[in-house]
């Protein structure tokens, strides 16, 4: 996108964040949402509340202070990480039997949100993980049976690690301060990156700093608006072995009507326009323009 468009597109972005302002139910959230049945997890900059349009037994909001969703520092979007990952520690206290967090950013109508003013969806499923991550840990155990015998030294092959080291190997990946990141050979839709944590993200800091530095490089260079932002992660009782895994895709202008998948995405193939290449070249000169302290 041109640097005049660019700027088109952000004025038109901040008139219509402002106008959302007048009515805004979570611009107050204590008086105007509900709260779960063990109350409210409060942070600095974001505060939980229970979903009226509820997903699973257990779904809530992250809902964020600051009204614009596209305005955030680090300190910020670590809080509404830690507050999402209190509320599972909560849930799980309360019933062990929901052990599988899932934590969700929608940001602005083109990614599925139904409220201007940012706020992230969290969940816990029941005993089994939902569907898309159940798939990953599939893949991972029948990799890692597969390959178990034929690995050197029988060192256990370790499936996400290697799907790393092969975008490394085509030119994809880029690691920065501990923490891995590629943008992928098969994407789900435009500009997927999937950032793999060593640990969770909330208790790692620099895989915070990485989160932002990649949204951040999404909305101020890349333009991007509208996206999807998720964390997969291992059961809270450890049953099997799963690691934390942060998946970020495009979805487009909201300027632009049309839907950003069709019939051929649903039940055929996936269509994207942008080329990973290009993409993780942007990520790596942001970083190296923004480098981590
Ligand atoms: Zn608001």
């Amino acid at each position: 996108m041109g640097k005049k468009d660019l700027k088109n597109q952000k004025n038109k972005l901040s008139q219509l964040i402002n106008d959302s302002r007048k009515n805004c139910d979570f611009c107050q959230p204590d008086q105007y949402t509900p709260e779960d049945v063990f109350g409210r997890i409060k942070g600095k900059h974001s505060i939980t509340a229970s979903n009226i349009a509820k997903y699973d037994v257990w779904s809530s909001l992250v809902i964020f202070k600051n009204h614009n969703p596209l305005k955030f520092t680090l300190e910020e979007l670590s809080d509404y990480i830690d507050t999402g990952f209190h509320w599972f520690d909560k849930v799980f206290q309360t019933d062990e039997t929901y052990k599988c967090p899932f934590f969700v950013w929608n940001c602005l109508y083109k990614a599925g949100a139904s409220q201007i003013h940012g706020h992230a969806q969290i969940l816990m499923g029941k005993d089994i993980p939902y569907a898309k991550v159940e798939v990953l840990k599939r893949a991972q155990s029948n990799y890692q049976k597969r390959y178990h015998e034929k690995s050197h030294k029988g060192l256990d092959p370790h499936y996400f690690q290697d799907l790393y080291q092969a975008h490394h190997a085509l030119g994809l990946g880029y690691t920065v301060d501990g923490v891995s990141l590629y943008t992928s050979i098969t994407p789900a839709k435009e500009k997927e990156i999937t950032i793999l944590p060593p640990e969770s993200p909330s208790t790692h800091k620099n895989s915070k700093k990485v989160i932002f530095n990649i949204l951040r490089c999404f909305i101020d260079v890349l333009g991007v608006h509208s996206y999807n932002l998720s964390i997969y992660c291992p059961p809270r009782d450890r049953e099997y072995d799963f690691p934390y895994l942060i998946k970020i895709v495009d979805r487009g202008s909201i300027f632009r009507p049309p839907a950003d998948m069709g019939g051929m995405e649903l039940f055929g193939s996936t269509v994207v326009a942008d080329d990973p290449y290009e993409i993780i070249h942007h990520i790596i000169e942001y970083f190296k323009i923004h480098e981590i302290e």
